[in-house]
């Protein structure tokens, strides 16, 4: 969607080729890509082999098959006899090359470009200017929240001429990064939305934090910043300011009260020495900053106080998030019904190609947003979209989309309005099928996704995909080189999900998953993960089921390996992969070093079965006054697997080290680790360098609050007292949800609106009681049960218990939802 037409022999040029070999100079280059797993409109489209800590390099062979001709790569990192037919660009630094072509493109075009930079509130910001200025501007944004050294870049690359606004996120975790940034974007205007602990890590001090994101500005004509977040003496860039504040009435925009009305906040503020008043649909704290930053570039841009006053009431909540949830007739649902525009509709359509549960891929979509000039060229792009990511069937709603039918090849039928289609719901039969609903917010498409979700209690497990990718990125770079990883997905993923989660992990490329027991690893195997699953206690009468779907077993004495070479000999199977494991001291499951020669020789007498790992598992890795044990353990490991190697014959893959271990005890990473718990984000520690984020939040609502005399009791048993009058919150999760009852009477805690209140009284089967006098809370509002402030360890440790079993006790009917931010 780019007017301004590059070749590759232009780009060779912009970028500064070191080294080229050109087949077709003159192709033009559209689309730029950088993940092998995201591939669209391939001829026109340039690869960047990044090295980041997958090399893109690697894979190639995947990318070249798929159909690309164009790449950008590092000298060393490529065959070129492999890409013979291709385009080559050789530069030294990949990223930077993508970077250069950013800014080039930018520099193409004179339109004011807003950069809006901080610690939180970015997206939100950027959604809202969005959604004021649009009646306006024809705008282009950042999709998402893609603001980072290789978000930009791709942001930038959507500028085109139809444009006259553009509205850039930029985001830095450590210092230095914000120069790349500003080369790039170069922007007019800058808004500094606040300061707050976010990568606190990668800078020496919060000064030097706030100088790094301001430098994003130097250039800037116009900063609108909060005051709140600067010293008095910090020299902000820029030839204008405009400051705003929440606090002591300062600023240009000094916000001088804010009271609820509703579900309404009213701001009043002095600006110009004038009073101004206006209300927006929001009433948490964060969103009443995000508003009043947008407040303040209305009128940084020249807005009159009635247009901004009539525009912010209409404010409406952002919904980033791609959902995934299960529907009715075995479907799974992936909900993004906020906005409908060619960047947010390819991320959730390689999100949707990325599941592999269901047989087939249906797209719910609406019109989409664009100019009328460009909607043949667009309409034919989407067609085209829609064949590269293999989707089965279109459902499509809309004027436009109707005028354009003719282009779609698939199985698409269309619909004049979300009304029609969720008439037609019945008949259309949809069924084991992922279902993408992407809709622009006017199309209401929260009411297909209400029909076509599968209604369940609600209390629910939101599982964050993006905190488990980075949980998982976070242990890859603590691994040893070569050294391959495994995840446990036993107990349900640890209680967060199946399917779910071995698609992002089968996504994410690991080597490996382990269940515990062969229905988890066939309902993974009927859900399409093809990666090599291992059953950790299988169980004689499941061993003809775990052939037939190709899980491998974890063995663990005579019996049960004779039992499975001899039902593997009968299906003629031959070098049927096991896992062998030991006991080097936990004693649970194992050999044991005295059992070495009778194993060699039982396994040397058949072809039917190979040795593909042998592994243990350490009792108290993760605990310092064991230490010396640990070390015996792996030492103990090392010593049996050189022996056994040497009297099998042939290499197996060794691994011991569990999360813990892979932190704690790096020399244990040996062949292989695996990882559990530490993917869910339990086990930060910062010293050793891990920022993991919670893969979990566990949310309920309030059902009732009543009004309590001093002296009356609440609950069961009567236990429940306040100190005197008081109020309390009835909320929908007790302990058939696995809200332990140890967490009754004030031991566990809820945050309801941001604010910390306890339990009171016994926890009951499906509800319990919280205390909250003094609380301004109403009927409905959400209770967070586990999430940021509430962590899994905390319960935990309250309880006397451990995290683990906090939350594989997360039971079945707490509704799990997962989400892509
Ligand atoms: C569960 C399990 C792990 C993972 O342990 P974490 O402490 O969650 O990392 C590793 N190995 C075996 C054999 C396990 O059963």
């Amino acid at each position: 969607m780019n007017d301004t037409i590059y070749t590759a022999l232009d780009i060779a040029n912009i970028v500064g080729a070191e080294w080229r070999k050109l087949v077709e100079p003159t192709t033009e280059i559209e689309t730029l890509c950088y993940d092998s797993r995201k591939l669209t409109n391939h001829r026109h489209a340039l690869f960047f082999a990044l090295s980041g800590r997958r090399d893109a390099h690697q894979y190639l062979q995947e990318v070249y098959k798929a159909g690309v001709r164009n790449f950008v790569l590092k000298r060393e990192g490529f065959k070129e006899e492999l890409l013979a037919d291709c385009n080559l660009i050789v530069v030294d630094d990949t990223l930077k090359a993508l970077q250069e072509l950013a800014a080039h493109h930018r520099r193409q075009f004179h339109y004011p470009v807003i950069a809006i930079t901080g610690s939180n509130g970015k997206t939100i910001v950027k959604e809202w200017l969005y959604q004021l200025l649009s009646p306006d501007y024809n705008i282009v944004r950042s999709p998402k929240s893609f603001n980072s050294q290789l978000g930009v870049p791709l942001s930038l690359w959507q500028m085109n001429s139809q444009h006259n606004l553009a509205i850039i996120e930029a985001g830095i975790s450590k210092e230095g990064e914000m120069a790349t940034i500003q080369a790039m974007v170069k922007p007019n205007i800058g808004i500094f939305t606040n300061l707050g602990a976010a990568h606190d890590e990668g800078f020496s001090s919060p000064a030097s934090k706030v100088s790094e994101k301001m430098s994003l500005f130097q250039e800037a004509e116009e900063v609108i910043y909060s005051l709140d977040y600067l010293d008095n003496d910090f020299t902000v860039p820029g030839n204008k300011h405009f400051s705003w504040s929440l606090k002591g009435g300062s600023g240009d925009l000094a916000i001088i009260e804010s009271h609820k009305e509703g579900h309404l906040v009213i701001l009043k503020a002095i600006y110009n020495k004038q009073e101004l008043r206006l209300s927006i649909p929001f009433t948490d704290k964060a969103s009443i900053e995000n508003a009043v930053c947008c407040w303040a570039v209305m009128l940084a841009l020249g807005y009159t106080t009635a247009t901004i006053a009539s525009r912010m009431p209409r404010l409406q909540r952002v919904g980033m998030r791609l959902e995934l949830k299960k529907g009715i007739n075995n479907c799974s649902i992936i909900d993004d019904s906020y906005s409908n525009d060619m960047s947010s509709l390819t991320i959730a359509l390689d999100f949707l190609r990325q599941q592999k549960q269901h047989p087939f891929r249906t797209v719910i979509l609406s019109d989409i947003a664009i100019n009328e000039q460009d909607a043949n060229k667009i309409y034919k792009q989407l067609a085209k979209l829609m064949e590269d990511k293999q989707i089965d069937r279109l459902l499509g709603v809309g004027s436009h989309l109707a005028e354009y039918a003719h282009l779609f090849q698939l199985d698409a039928q269309f619909f004049k309005s979300t009304e029609e289609l969720i008439q037609s719901l019945g008949q259309l039969a949809l069924q084991n099928s992922t279902i993408l609903i992407k809709g622009a917010r006017v199309f209401g498409f929260e009411r297909i996704s209400k029909v076509l979700a599968l209604q369940t209690h609600e209390t629910t497990l939101e599982i964050n995909l993006n905190a488990l990718e980075h949980n998982l990125n976070s242990y890859k770079n603590l691994l040893t080189k070569g050294a391959k990883l495994m995840v446990m997905v036993k107990a349900f993923s640890y209680g967060s999900g199946s399917f779910e989660i071995a698609n992002l992990l089968q996504f994410n490329k690991v080597d490996y998953l382990t269940v515990a027991y062969a229905d988890e690893g066939i309902t993974l195997r009927n859900a399409g993960i093809e990666l090599p699953i291992v059953v950790m206690s299988p169980g004689a009468e499941t061993f003809d089921q775990m052939i037939l779907h190709r899980l491998e077993p974890e063995i663990y004495s005579f019996s049960e390996l004779r039992d499975f070479i001899k039902i593997a000999r009968d299906k003629g199977e031959k070098k049927y992969p096991i896992h062998i494991k030991l006991d080097t001291g936990m004693h649970r499951l194992g050999f044991e070093n005295e059992d070495q020669h009778e194993l060699i020789s039982v396994l040397e007498e058949t072809e039917t079965v190979i040795v593909k790992s042998v592994f243990s598992h350490l009792a108290a890795s993760g605990d310092q006054k064991h230490d010396a044990f640990t070390k015996q353990q792996i030492d103990k490991f090392i010593e049996f697997t050189t022996t056994f190697q040497r009297g099998l014959g042939y290499d197996f893959i060794r691994h011991i080290a569990n999360t813990s271990a892979i932190v704690r005890f790096p020399e244990a990473q040996l062949d292989m680790v695996r990882l559990g718990i530490g993917l869910y984000g339990i086990g930060s520690d910062t010293s050793n360098g891990l920022f993991l984020h919670p893969g979990a939040q566990l949310k309920t609502s309030i059902t009732q609050i009543k009004h309590i005399k001093a002296g009356e009791t609440i609950g069961y048993n009567r236990n429940g007292h306040l100190d005197g009058e008081g109020k309390i919150a009835t909320v929908k999760i007790g302990y058939a949800d696995g809200y332990n009852r140890r967490l009754g009477n004030g031991v566990g805690k809820m945050l309801i609106n941001g604010q910390e209140v306890r339990t009171v009284g016994d926890i009951c089967m499906d509800m319990c009681m919280l205390d909250i006098t003094g609380v301004s809370a109403e009927e409905g509002d959400e209770v967070m049960v586990i999430g940021e402030h509430i962590s899994v360890e905390c319960i935990a440790k309250s309880i006397g218990t451990i995290p683990y079993e906090v939350l594989t006790g997360i039971s079945q009917r707490v509704k799990r939802v997962y989400y892509y931010e």
